[in-house]
């Protein structure tokens, strides 16, 4: 068996970069920008007022009772054409530049205006409710970096600097299929006996897709040299990445190694994870090929670790692993000393840590216990079991509070 951070490195080194491409703020989110975004102005680009109010001189207002005599009114989007001089207040709206002449904001529920004449109930030192210009962002300088990959927040950032079309890198075209004489498409009505709908598919399009890949489904094949190598060589041409699963074990009709396995520059193997042990990796044609196990959560993990991480790679993400985090065993988790174990867990918050604890069956066949996990707890090789209480390294799938109403008391 190889140790699994050996396959990721080996995995990492064959990869390449994509070109980049620039794409409309609709369809950046998901996307690993390919060059840093600097501002071109600053945001917000004047100081402007946080509150609705009055912009006034902080120097009138040092002291609770001060009259100041209402000279305009600046809404949102206008700018005021007279400065506020001493004993003077215009009244604003947020959002609208501040005045010249004017340091400070009062909130209007700070004042009482009657007619043209405002009093003052507070006192209010400079900068009070202003927000100064380039808080958010300054021109010239670099909002983010190569290698950030776009959140919603992301884009609305970048929308605020008026970077509209960003430099990011092009999507990897990643050809999906299953292997196996039992799998029928999910959508068949009644199996024969013996079938199995085919889940690895759709799950691994999803998977693909959610890395940043256009995933190319290339069905189920059947467990036929024939069909099989026919597939692989349409696939070689034109994808960055084909991603079977099936075939690759010890059984006599595993037809992904029967055919890959004398290829030059393929190999397949064991590496020391679980689950997901039985492996094949390689380039075929302009390629990586990646051939995961069947079982449904063999090919999961499989995938996560060493299929996820390459596919950043391609489109130089920064970060290729999801977010890691120090968590607790909510009850004793077993591993396999000869092997880094990936439990599929729910966690919950205990005494301020998050408890971990397996959802259901953790066999490589159950996909339904996958599904509702919040995380992987990930326990590395030399460790075979983790007591109750004890530490844990968690691998965030989703935040936790998606399984909860948060609206909910
Ligand atoms: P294999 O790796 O081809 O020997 O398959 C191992 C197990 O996974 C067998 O029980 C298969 O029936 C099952 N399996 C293989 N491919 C799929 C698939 N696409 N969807 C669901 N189960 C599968
Ligand atoms: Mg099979």
């Amino acid at each position: 068996m190889r140790p699994l951070e050996g396959v990721q490195a080996e995995i990492l080194a064959a990869v390449r970069r994509l070109e980049s491409e620039t794409v409309p703020l609709a369809d950046a989110v998901g996307r690993v920008l390919a060059a840093p975004v600097v501002a071109s102005h600053d945001v917000p680009q004047w100081a402007n007022s946080a509150m609705d109010g009055f912009a006034v001189r902080s120097a009138d207002v040092a002291e609770p009772g001060a009259v100041l005599e209402i000279l305009a009114d600046v809404p949102a989007g206008q700018v005021a054409d007279t400065a506020v001089g001493p004993g003077q207040a215009i009244r604003i709206m947020t959002g609208a530049p501040m005045p010249e002449g004017a340091d400070a904001v009062i909130r209007v529920e700070d004042a009482s205006a009657e007619s043209d004449k405002a009093t003052i109930r507070v006192s209010a030192g400079e900068g009070l409710y202003v927000r100064p210009a380039g808080e958010d962002a300054r021109a010239g300088v670099e909002v983010f970096g190569a290698g950030t990959r776009l959140t919603p927040m992301h884009v609305g950032a970048l929308a605020a600097v008026g970077c509209v079309e960003p430099e990011v890198s092009r999507r990897p075209r990643a050809v999906v299929l299953s292997t196996g004489d039992e799998l029928a498409p999910p959508e068949t009505e009644d199996l024969a006996p013996g079938m199995i709908r085919d889940a690895n598919r759709p799950m691994l399009a999803a998977l693909l897709e959610e890395a940043g890949a256009v995933a190319d489904d290339y069905g189920c094949v059947p467990d036929d040299a024939d069909a099989f190598r026919a597939a692989i060589g349409r696939a070689a041409t034109g994808a960055d990445a084909i991603v079977s699963s099936g075939g690759v074990s010890m059984g006599d009709f595993d037809v992904t190694k029967a055919v890959l396995g004398d290829e030059v520059g393929v190999e397949f193997m064991q590496v020391a994870q679980a689950p997901g042990k039985p492996f094949g990796f390689g380039k075929i044609g302009g390629a990586l090929f990646f051939g995961l196990p069947g079982n449904p959560v063999s090919a999961l993990i499989a995938f996560e670790t060493l299929v996820r991480p390459a596919l950043l790679a391609m489109q130089g993400a920064a970060a290729l692993l999801r977010p890691r985090v120090a968590g607790v065993a909510g009850r004793k988790l077993t591993g396999d000393p000869a092997k880094t174990v990936y439990l599929r867990v729910g966690v919950e918050e205990r005494d301020g840590v998050w408890a971990a604890a397996p959802t259901g069956s953790q066999a490589s066949n159950v996909l339904t216990g996958a599904a509702a996990a919040d995380a992987f707890a990930i326990l590395p090789r030399g460790v075979s079991a983790v007591d109750e209480g004890g530490a844990v390294t968690l691998e965030l799938l989703r935040s936790a509070e998606t399984r909860a109403d948060p609206y909910e008391g």
